[in-house]
């Protein structure tokens, strides 16, 4: 089977791990990752979404923060800060800076993101293709109030300075318009037998996948099943703060308002099926009307049995829609 995941970091490099764990050696998965996360510090491109599914899949990830490198230290950090350096704030630690700097050279070079991309995972024994979403330049701004009006900040500004606690009035993909899909990325979604939406933030991660023309006119028109689970389990994100950026925009927060929010592809939306917790059974109805499969499982990835069972149910779900006639 070829599974295709659009992903961003921590709730997508999970939801990986276990579908790893459920598929056999003859399987293939492809990890297209969020890019619009990324932000150049210090003269260095950083990408998060990339590197935290590299780092997990490839056991190099720290274990409690679930970001960053294992072992780490942060002396880098700690000299940028005796010279009055900015932003403090943003997590470099001293191993994970060597990724940095080896992308930076690269991309440097004339390399692309999807090249340089490829070189550091060579290290990494990920089990998966990962590739970007784009190797042109996408960044997630967020509008919000500031002391003299309309604010427009990076989204790691807002997500980490801020822990996205000021009300969000726009959330802008800065060159998503004419960003044109990472190569593979359209073939990858076009030859799967099962494309994933994982429980990434609908937001600011698979939305931004998203939001670049070409990939959300693959996942239209592919022929294969495209099945989601939600990252929001009764009336909250389960971890991270997703539930901000949403009420921001309007979507209320729950299982059944993501899975609408993305849409059926029916109508012009991206989903054929969406899997909700026990807890949200009572969301079933309301998504099969709108034209969304749905069944309710648990969804919580609390370790690594509850989370292979997770893949495990996408994997059936997608199995009893199959292919639909779009
Ligand atoms: P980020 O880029 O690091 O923020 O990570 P993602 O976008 O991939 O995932 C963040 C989302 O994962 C959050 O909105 C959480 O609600 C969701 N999440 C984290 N842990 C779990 C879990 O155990 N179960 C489910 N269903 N969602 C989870
Ligand atoms: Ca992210």
């Amino acid at each position: 089977m070829r599974i295709t995941v659009l992903s961003g970091g921590i709730g997508g490099a999970r939801f990986i791990e276990g579908l790893k764990a459920a598929l056999g050696p003859d399987d293939e998965i492809t990890v297209i990752a969020n890019t619009a996360d990324d932000i150049w510090l210090f003269g260095l491109r950083i990408c998060p979404d990339l590197d935290t599914v590299m780092y997990t899949l490839g056991n190099g990830i720290d274990p409690e923060r679930r970001w960053g490198r294992t072992d780490e230290s942060w002396q880098v950090k700690e000299e940028l800060a005796a010279y009055g350096a900015e932003p403090t704030w943003f997590g470099l630690g001293d191993r994970d800076l060597a990724t940095h700097i080896i992308r930076t050279q690269m991309l440097h070079e004339g390399k692309t993101l999807s090249q340089a991309t490829a070189r550091l995972t060579q290290r990494w024994d990920t089990g998966v293709t990962l590739l970007p979403m784009s190797d042109d330049f996408v960044e997630t701004h967020i509008a919000i109030d500031g002391d003299s009006g309309r604010e427009v900040i990076h989204f790691q500004e807002y997500w980490i300075r801020l822990r996205a606690s000021v009300p969000v009035r726009e959330v802008i993909a800065q060159g998503a318009e004419t960003a044109a899909p990472a190569p593979g990325v359209v073939e990858a979604i076009l030859g799967a037998d099962v494309v994933i939406l994982p429980p990434s933030n609908p937001i600011v991660s698979v939305g931004t996948i998203l939001s670049v023309r070409g990939i959300r006119d693959a996942v239209l028109a592919t022929k294969a099943p495209v099945v989601g689970v939600s990252p929001i389990i009764g009336a909250g994100a389960v971890r991270g703060m997703a539930d901000q950026l949403l009420q921001g925009l309007g979507i209320e927060i729950s299982a059944a308002s993501v899975g609408l929010h993305y849409g059926s592809r029916r109508d012009g939306g991206v989903l054929d099926a969406w899997l909700v917790d026990t807890a949200d059974a009572g969301a079933v109805a309301t998504l099969e009307a709108a034209g969304v499969a749905a069944e309710a499982v648990p969804l919580y990835m609390n370790d690594a049995v509850t989370t292979r069972q997770l893949a495990v149910d996408t994997l059936s779900l997608a199995r009893r829609i199959g292919a639909p006639a779009h």
